[in-house]
């Protein structure tokens, strides 16, 4: 038996990364599974090698979210989980930070995860309860200099997961989020996507990202995605049937403190 048998979960940015182990993990637990992203031949290969359902959803859009949930309820009857995952992640200063640069930030990994609860919450209930797991991150929790757009949109995150807690625990539905600290993804390492970089760039970044993790996090190296598709289906099966409203960290202890010696 699956830990999620029987369950129709929705996961956006599900092509690749963090989303992808997800999908990869629900669909072998038993899911059916709706893949959204905007990176339509990547999510659409994804989902057919998995034997998923993709959908194209920008989540600054309510239009798609609608077009996703009635994809969703097409192909599957329901829907009773949502993984609020996609992000972006852009690097400035606040003070040199233009303003159009804030408001895409926000667009995406706040007004998305706003608008992917206003939608599938109604859908959630209706079939009976399910759960809700917002991406939020270790920058939701702590500062981080240099990525002050990002480290607001996530601090938000947190702050709706308690409240949609809150307002939804009476319909059935349990909503967590998930802050992971450093995570071995094109999110961390941009290199890995460009098609033109030279293989030996490539491979210097992540030796020099390892040294920093190596420093950083107390368990002395970055996060794998499928570690962070292993506490998403926590929060998502039955698992964690009494455990709603809440942040769970997952950094390798990055934010347990600092070294001084
Ligand atoms: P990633 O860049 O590989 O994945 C992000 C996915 O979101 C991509 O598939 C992308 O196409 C999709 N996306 C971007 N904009 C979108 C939009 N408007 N609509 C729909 N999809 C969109 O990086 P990842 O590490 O897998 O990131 C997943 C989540 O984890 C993000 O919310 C990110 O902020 C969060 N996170 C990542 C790290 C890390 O170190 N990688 C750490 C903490 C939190």
């Amino acid at each position: 038996m699956g830990k999620l048998d029987g369950r129709v979960v929705l996961i956006t940015g599900a092509a690749r990364g963090q989303g992808e182990q997800e999908a990869r993990l629900f669909v072998r637990e038993g899911a059916r599974v709706v893949l959204a992203d905007v990176l339509d031949d990547q999510g659409e290969a994804l989902a057919k090698e998995i034997g998923a359902r993709y959908v194209h959803l920008d989540v600054r859009e309510e239009d798609d979210w609608r077009a996703a949930v009635a994809a969703a309820k097409e192909a599957y009857g329901r829907i009773d989980g949502l993984v609020n995952n996609a992000g972006i992640l852009r690097f400035h200063e606040l003070v040199d930070t233009p303003l159009d640069e804030f408001q895409q930030v926000v667009q995406v990994n706040q007004v998305g995860v706003f608008l992917g609860i206003r939608t599938v919450a109604p859908e959630i209930a209706d079939a009976g309860g399910g759960t809700i797991v917002n991406t939020a991150s270790y920058a939701g929790l702590t500062g981080m200099a240099g990525v002050g757009a990002y480290a607001a949109t996530k601090h938000a995150i947190v702050g709706l997961t308690r409240v949609a807690a809150l307002e939804l625990a009476a319909r059935g539905i349990r909503v967590n989020a998930v802050c992971p600290g450093a995570v071995d993804t094109a999110m961390s390492n941009p290199s890995q996507l460009d098609p033109d970089a030279d293989p030996a760039d490539s491979a210097a970044t992540s030796r020099a990202l390892d040294q920093l993790y190596r420093r950083l996090v107390p368990l002395g190296r970055i996060g794998r995605p499928e570690e962070v598709a292993r506490l998403v289906l926590f929060l998502t099966g039955e698992d964690s049937s009494y455990i709603t409203g809440q942040p769970f960290v997952i950094d390798g202890g990055w934010l347990a403190g600092v070294t001084v010696i």
